[in-house]
């Protein structure tokens, strides 16, 4: 393996100091919410066609990704470029599509959530591919993906399932920028979607010891569900949401913990579900 020779890597990275940063305020500038982030995928595609990917592309679902090196196996860095809305915005002190910066920060709607991490990626990729970094046989993509956070429906975890069984790409390796505050973990808070279904027997209201109540038996699941579990470790506190620099909206516990189960007997038909949805081994990254 090659040795890396990182006060190099950090003097080229402080060189694209100021491009990094107008890249970051510039996706901060376009409003992204989810399903609405045309402009942000354009300003990504744009910057990684000025750096020279080797090939600049924007999927069917409109992740855009970037590729540099030609080996055959794939690294993957994920960010996704939605974002969250921005609430009142009486609760924020500084406008949150202009954004701010000082010498130690840069603020703004989405700015650590997730297009921060987008931003470093990218200039990542270009620095491995112009230092010679790429590991033989591989190449290197940063995709930003839509629809992480709250869709009309939610879709987290939607933008993966594309890649993995539309777009046919495989990664070996996929590197979550999800802020950790800095740290490098190994894993991320994920999710899982449980469907409970509970059976009753009807009955007449006048005689409800004839019958058995389906509610009932909801509620006890309800409650266990919700129930207080240990908390996570502290350094992996942080939620997906809350950028430690700016207001946050936060989902309560109850609302992912449980999605709700349509009632067997529910005469509204389920939507079909989208094809390429079937469950994958894909590696789950967005959160
Ligand atoms: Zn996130």
């Amino acid at each position: 393996m090659k040795e890396l020779d990182y006060d190099k890597i950090k003097s080229v990275a402080k060189g694209y100091e100021k491009d990094i940063t107008a890249f970051l305020r510039a996706m901060i500038s376009h409003p992204s919410e989810s399903c609405e982030e045309g402009e942000v995928v354009a300003t990504i595609k744009a910057e990684m066609e000025k750096l020279n990917f080797d090939e600049v592309k924007v999927d069917g679902l409109g992740n855009v990704m970037g590729f540099m090196g030609d080996g055959d196996k794939i690294i993957a860095i994920d960010g996704h470029i939605d974002t969250v809305g921005i609430g009142n915005r009486d609760n924020w002190d500084f406008d949150p599509y202009e954004g701010f910066e000082d010498d130690q920060l840069i603020g703004g709607r989405g700015g650590s959530d997730q297009e921060g991490g987008v931003a470093s990626a990218t200039y990542a990729a270009k620095m491995m591919k112009d230092m010679d970094l790429i590991p033989e046989g591989y190449k290197i993509m940063v995709v930003g993906t839509v629809q992480e956070e709250d869709c009309e429906e939610d879709c987290d975890g939607m933008c993966w399932q594309y890649i993995y069984n539309v777009d046919g790409i495989k990664p070996e390796f996929v590197i979550s920028t999800e802020p950790t505050d800095g740290g490098i973990y190994r894993g991320h808070r994920g999710r899982m979607e449980i469907r409970v279904d509970v059976k009753g027997v009807s009955c007449h209201g006048s005689a409800p010891e004839r019958g058995d109540n389906a509610i009932y038996k909801m509620a006890d699941i309800i409650s266990d569900a919700t129930a207080p579990t240990s908390p996570p470790p502290s350094r992996a506190s942080s939620r997906c949401s809350t950028p430690s620099t700016t207001p946050s909206t936060t989902r309560t516990p109850a609302s992912w913990a449980v999605a709700p189960a349509p009632s067997p007997r529910s005469s509204t038909p389920a939507p079909p579900a989208a094809p390429w949805l079937t469950p994958a081994p894909s590696p789950s990254t967005a959160a």
